[in-house]
């Protein structure tokens, strides 16, 4: 019957409908929000460490819901994926951040974040081209973050699209790098240009076993010209392992917060002397 797929939900709870209820109205009130041009983009920098000089920045959605307060993108990406509104959100996103870029200095490049279903959409690269050519921005400043969790699908036709980007003159940053299961394979496997190293290992870089692993990536991304930067750098302490590993750019919460365009500062923070 019509209702078969509905009803093979079997697992019944009234903690699972109310759960479920709470996701409806949350997509409703995204799509009204996407429709309304209400999700906003905060920027993060990315600080080379030798100088402390702000090299690019990244753009991460917030969605300021009228009575939740900011709703944080782990939450709402997840149901944009799931109700088919991450296309039309990315698009978005890429529009704004290009946008907004123009506003920047003319040598920041700014950082896009992709859902894996949004890599996979069909007009991927026209909405790159679409953002790109609309604010004006040279291709040169685009730079699209991606997870492993991209290429779980079709490799052949994410290397496609890839190379599509590419030829586009956007950079591509493999995200989360050193999470998933095979990040080492695809590194090789694919053309990225950066790699952004997970605040997982950052936490744990005291240990032995993690600065361990992170010589070898610096020796990978030597070999590969790979530029890596270190997500989540909440200390100086890190800073001064991270430059003694050579790795040459930092983001996290002992820099900056992401913070609106308006709030974004490009002078280096503290002139470091050596
Ligand atoms: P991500 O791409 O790995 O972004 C980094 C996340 O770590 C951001 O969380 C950022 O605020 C946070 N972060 C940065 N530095 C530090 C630090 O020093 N300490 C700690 N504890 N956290 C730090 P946020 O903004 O909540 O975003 C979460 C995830 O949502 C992002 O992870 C990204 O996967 C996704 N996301 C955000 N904006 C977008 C978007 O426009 N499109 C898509 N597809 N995904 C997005
Ligand atoms: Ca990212
Ligand atoms: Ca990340
Ligand atoms: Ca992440």
């Amino acid at each position: 019957s019509k209702n078969a797929g509905r009803n093979c939900f079997h697992v019944y709870s009234p903690e699972l409908k109310a759960e479920a209820d709470q996701r409806n109205v949350l997509e409703i009130e995204l799509r009204e929000a996407i429709w309304r041009e209400e999700i906003e983009l905060f920027y993060q920098p990315v600080i080379e460490l030798g100088t402390g000089r702000v090299k690019s920045v990244e753009a991460l959605a917030r969605w300021h819901h009228g009575t939740r307060g900011y709703v944080p993108p782990a939450e709402f990406i997840a149901v944009a994926e799931a109700g088919g509104l991450i296309v039309e959100l990315g698009h978005q996103v890429l529009a704004r951040a290009c946008r907004d870029a123009m506003n920047m200095p003319g040598d920041i490049k700014v950082a896009v974040n992709l859902s894996a279903l949004q890599f996979a959409s069909a007009n991927l690269v026209d909405t790159v081209t679409f953002a790109l050519t609309q604010s004006g921005l040279p291709q040169t400043r685009l730079e699209l973050e991606i997870t492993e969790s991209v290429f779980l699908a079709d490799t052949k036709e994410n290397l496609r699209t890839l190379q599509r980007l590419k030829a586009l003159g956007v950079s591509i940053a493999l995200d989360d790098f050193g999470v998933g299961y095979s990040s080492l394979s695809y590194l090789t496997a694919f053309p990225f240009d950066k790699v952004k190293i997970d605040k997982s290992f950052i936490d744990r870089i005291d240990r032995c076993e993690t600065v361990a692993v992170l010589k070898s990536i610096v020796q990978l991304a030597k070999t590969l010209k790979l530029s890596i930067v270190a997500e989540g750098v909440e200390s100086s302490e890190q800073v001064r392992r991270l430059q003694s590993l050579g790795i040459p750019l930092g983001q996290g919460f002992h820099f900056s917060k992401p913070v609106p365009l308006t709030e974004l500062s490009w002078q280096a923070p503290t002139a470091r002397r050596k």
